[in-house]
């Protein structure tokens, strides 16, 4: 067992350690002592020479007082007030407790539309590589203020997950108050036993494991088991563990049993093929026949008209789409050369037919295989 997590660190340098409110607070108030033995642990694994992104929840919990809450507030404008309060709070703390070690922090707020546009995407990416690169210590956090439901990355376990491929890191690190995933639930079951290793997460394994939420975080387990399952598509793996105890993050990094890790998938995406698979928003769906089916997961070809059956949705050249099977079931996401329009013209024929029938040619393929993500 300690061997699997060893191979599978060994070559670990850059990390992104996600810090849920659980972890970061304690009674509704920012929890001092965790801060200042946070920046202790990141300062001296540094000198070893690991590299971190922290994703850092806990602004909404640390602006509840300020604003004479003691639990979170139901109404979303609400709980974006204690955030903008919060995370001013948050970083001040940080700011404080790294300036000991002569670390110099830096505040990166991001929306899940940033990371959706292409070219935000990539300034993030820039960004962050200059801060790595000027040693400082990057704190990721939602842009509480102009985002609600519908339009969020979900929670931080979500952010931490789509920052593994846009910062090329090498670990997804998720520190929670429980030691890692349990069979049940461990505050409710006095029976749940930790489980040390999962190498795939499948709908097995989100089946037993159950949906535990601490009262400010909002991921709950079943949100970081989909973070790992995104770390893993871009061949990383993940570790969930609990951030309360000391030394947690030294344990996790040297191979130790600590935790639950995940495992990396072999046929991992690349970075853009990642964005393409848990980034973008889809515009529309084409239904592809058995044949198109095999040949895209089997031999890894492109998407010819030939194996489009119907096409759903409106959009234009270069734009997201999912590719599914007839039944329905998502295989694949893409950026198609040619826009629905033109798509219906061209479904069910030969790539040879494509100028006769639109009078130009983009491309003998639909979805280019370099623009396509297996998901
Ligand atoms: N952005 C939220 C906060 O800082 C946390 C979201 C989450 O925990 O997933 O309070």
């Amino acid at each position: 067992m300690k061997n699997i997590r060893q191979t599978n660190l060994k070559h670990v340098r850059l990390v992104v350690v996600k810090l849920g409110s659980a972890v970061l607070t304690d009674n509704g108030r920012l929890n001092v002592a965790f801060f200042t033995r946070f920046a202790d642990e990141i300062a001296q694994l540094r000198e070893q020479g690991y590299r971190f992104i922290v994703v850092t929840s806990g602004a909404v919990a640390a602006g509840l007082e300020a604003l004479g809450f003691t639990t979170p507030p139901s109404t979303i404008p609400e709980k974006q007030a204690c955030a903008a309060v919060g995370q001013l709070r948050l970083m001040r703390q940080y700011e404080q407790e790294f300036a000991f070690h002569d670390q110099v922090v830096a505040q990166v707020l991001l929306t899940a539309d940033d990371i959706r546009n292409r070219r935000r995407y990539l300034n993030a990416r820039n960004t962050l590589r200059a801060l790595l690169g000027s040693g400082i210590l990057p704190l990721v956090n939602e842009n509480d203020t102009v985002v609600v439901r519908e339009i969020k990355f979900g929670d931080n376990d979500n952010l931490a997950a789509l920052l593994t491929s846009l910062a090329e890191v090498d670990l997804l690190l998720l520190l929670t108050d429980l030691d890692g995933v349990y069979d049940c639930d461990p505050k409710a079951a006095g029976e749940a036993s930790l489980i040390p290793l999962i190498d795939e997460v499948d709908d097995e394994v989100t089946a037993f494991v159950c949906a535990t939420k601490s009262a400010l975080g909002t991921g709950g387990m079943l949100s970081k088991l989909e973070a790992a399952r995104k770390a893993a598509a871009y061949g990383i793996p993940t570790v969930i563990a609990n951030g309360r105890r000391p030394g947690v993050m030294a344990r996790v990094l040297a191979g130790e049993n600590e935790g639950t890790i995940f495992l990396p998938r072999a046929n991992r995406l690349n970075c853009r093929q990642h964005w393409l698979a848990f980034a973008v928003e889809p515009c529309g769906s084409l239904y592809l026949d058995g044949g198109a089916v095999a040949a895209l997961i089997e031999r890894g070809t492109s998407l010819l008209p030939a194996g489009i059956s119907r096409v759903e949705g409106d959009f234009g050249v270069g734009e997201p789409v999912s590719c599914r099977d007839l039944e329905g079931l998502e295989i694949a996401r893409g950026l198609t050369t040619y826009s629905s329009s033109d798509i219906r013209k061209i479904a069910g024929l030969h790539s040879r037919k494509i100028t006769n029938r639109l009078g130009y040619n983009a491309g003998d393929d639909v979805i280019h295989r370099d623009n396509l993500a297996l998901l």
